[in-house]
């Protein structure tokens, strides 16, 4: 009965040990996947603010140089400061909606015209565009039934994919570079966004992989605005894709409904 009882005690030691172990073990990965997130939130703050940040910067510096010269150019340099202003204004906004974000209940959903968002977007982008030598084509159809949706996120993601379009082309030197944006009512019930460049495009390895969170081929890049965009897009019962340009590069696709569900 002595070797019962010590057997008994060793089972149950080992039982216990092993409790303990598979515990400790849930405890780090609970650990880990919260440091994961974290990390995550982390990366996605530093890329959605970092963008209209770095046009704060550019901006400003480019208002001194107006100003740094033998005859200085006042005009110019208030264009650059006022553009500063209005990218430090969009700084605020994005902290104030990833903030919305994280808070529960309703965001701020208002009624708008999609073709009015991508004008106003396409000229806060005006100065990158020109820098880059990229021309801009628009083909927005006046019939598009206005949307329901939070405005400064679906504007975050119109910057995110004009963003990458225009990192695509930085390297084409053969052909024109260009962005065409074309607005179409889709399916008599949602609107239809297609924002095309002629930039390096997708390999069809990649393509299945370029909404995933941590996914890039850029040496900077974070891998996660395009897992931003579709989060967002989705949130608002939308879809986000990608497709083959007509010609060269890359075409997205986003389709919204023209009144969104409750946010
Ligand atoms: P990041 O821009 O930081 O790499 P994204 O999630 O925005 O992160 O994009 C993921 C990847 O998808 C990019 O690294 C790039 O390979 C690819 N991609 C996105 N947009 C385009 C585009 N317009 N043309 C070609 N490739 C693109």
């Amino acid at each position: 009965s002595h070797l019962f009882v010590l057997l008994a005690l060793i089972a149950e030691s080992n039982r216990l040990y092993a409790r303990l172990a598979l515990s400790t073990a849930a405890r780090n990965r609970e650990r880990d996947t919260r440091m994961m997130s974290m990390d995550a939130v982390a990366a996605a703050i530093s890329h959605e603010v970092g963008q209209p940040l770095s046009a704060v910067t550019l901006s400003a510096s480019a208002g001194l140089n107006w100003l740094d010269r033998e005859k200085p150019d006042r005009k110019k340099a208030m264009e650059a400061m006022r553009a500063a202003i209005d990218a430090g204004a969009r700084t605020f906004d994005v902290i104030r909606s990833i903030r919305a974000s994280f808070a529960k209940g309703p965001g701020a959903a208002t009624e708008f015209s999609l073709n009015d968002l991508v004008r106003e977007t396409v000229a806060l982008l005006d100065r990158e565009m020109a820098g880059r030598k990229v021309s801009l084509r628009l083909a927005l159809d006046d019939e598009l039934p206005p949307i329901i949706a939070n405005r400064i996120q679906i504007q975050r993601v119109l910057i995110n994919l004009l963003t990458n379009a225009l990192e695509s082309m930085d390297a084409i030197r053969s052909r024109p570079r260009r962005i065409s944006i074309r607005s179409v009512p889709f399916d008599g019930k949602d609107v239809m966004l297609e924002i095309s460049d002629t930039g390096a495009g997708i390999a069809p390895e990649k393509m299945p992989h370029i909404f995933e969170a941590f996914f890039t081929t850029k040496s900077t890049g974070t891998g996660l605005g395009l897992s931003l965009c579709r989060t967002i897009v989705e949130e608002h019962g939308g879809r986000l894709w990608a497709s083959e340009g007509e010609e060269h590069g890359a075409t997205f696709h986003l389709q919204l409904p023209r009144s969104s569900p409750a946010l």
